[in-house]
């Protein structure tokens, strides 16, 4: 791994960091950059400016490894909240919900995270949108897949993420790809061992590619997180040469990364949704941003040096 990506994401466990960079009123102005806000209606705000663009979208409320019941909770009455707002400003046909299971109680008792996971579930069908289970690191994988499985058996459209850089993940892609199956796939944001990884960027493309047609191959809706122009380009080719028509997959990217791409995408037919994170909890997100990309720090550390 890239020794700055390595030292951002160490960064992103450091609470004397998190302290310093919260309370810095800069970097929250650059926060902004990748983050909705803290509250759900600025969040319902930006989906709406998305919306009617012609955007579509996926809201995160930020919240990470809880082991707490009672945060779990708070994160559960978020997405129900969050949920009824978008229906309410009628955005639920357009706004689906990104759900962490650590956030709703996975590192406590998988029980509790799949039973707090399932009142999201269904709230969502209330509201007529869906859910997708965002992927963390490796060793959470096969609880997850578990529980996906369990929601799948009420709720069918409950979508996967898989993370391109596991080796294990082309088997996952098959496994997932027969009708009804939402699965997004992303190359990986978190530290992996080589065990467990591929480490090398074009390894991981490689393998981004080897499960993209596996996804398109099969009968399901690939959902292509990536901002990577290349990997973009792959997609349009295999899409077509798959005979997938627009609207029978998606292109995936993050809340102010690359926002003239998904309106390019967009307005050429495509399906794109866009990622948006929102809450209090946005250091971690940010942290795992910065290690994507030098540029994005070095854009944040002038921010905080010019105050
Ligand atoms: P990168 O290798 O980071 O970037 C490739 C190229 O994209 C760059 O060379 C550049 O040309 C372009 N690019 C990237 N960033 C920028 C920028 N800021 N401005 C301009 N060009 C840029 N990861 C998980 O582990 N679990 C999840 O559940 C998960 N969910 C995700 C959901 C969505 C919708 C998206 C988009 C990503 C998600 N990720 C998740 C993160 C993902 O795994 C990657 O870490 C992240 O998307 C960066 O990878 P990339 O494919 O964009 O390629």
């Amino acid at each position: 791994m890239n020794p700055l990506r390595a030292l951002i994401l160490a960064a992103a466990g450091n609470n004397g960091i998190r302290r310093l960079v919260g309370t810095a009123p800069v970097s929250r102005d650059v926060v902004r950059r990748f983050v909705a806000g803290e509250s759900t209606s600025e969040a319902v705000t930006a989906t709406s400016a998305l919306v009617a663009d012609g955007l579509t979208v996926t809201l995160d409320y930020l919240g990470e490894d809880t082991t707490d019941r009672e945060l779990a909770e708070v994160t559960v009455q978020s997405y129900l909240e969050l949920l009824d707002q978008l229906h309410s400003a009628g955005l639920s046909g357009s706004a689906e919900v990104s759900v962490k299971l650590s956030a709703v109680g996975q590192a406590l008792d998988e029980r509790l995270a799949l039973d707090n996971a399932s009142r999201i579930c269904a709230a969502a069908e209330q509201c007529g949108t869906t859910v997708t289970l965002d992927m963390e690191d490796h060793t959470t994988t096969d609880s997850t897949l578990r529980v996906l499985g369990e929601l799948r058996r009420s709720w069918p459209w409950v979508g996967a993420v898989l993370q391109a850089y596991l080796r294990r993940t082309l088997d996952d892609c098959r496994e997932l790809a027969g009708a009804g199956s939402r699965v997004r796939l992303c190359k990986g944001a978190y530290k992996e061992p080589e065990s467990v990884a591929y480490q090398a960027p074009h390894e991981v493309d490689l393998s981004y590619v080897r499960c993209a047609n596996t996804l398109l191959q099969g009968d399901g809706y690939p959902m292509f997180a990536t901002h990577d122009p290349r990997l973009v380009g792959i997609i349009d080719e295999r899409a077509r040469w798959h005979d997938r028509k627009p609207g029978t997959y998606e292109y995936q990217m993050l809340y102010g990364i690359r926002p003239e791409e998904q309106l390019r995408l967009a307005q050429a037919g495509e399906t794109v949704r866009v990622y948006i994170p929102y809450g209090q909890e946005w250091y971690g997100y940010l942290m795992r941003r910065l290690a994507e990309r030098p540029a994005n720090t070095a854009f944040f550390l002038r921010a905080l040096a010019s105050k």
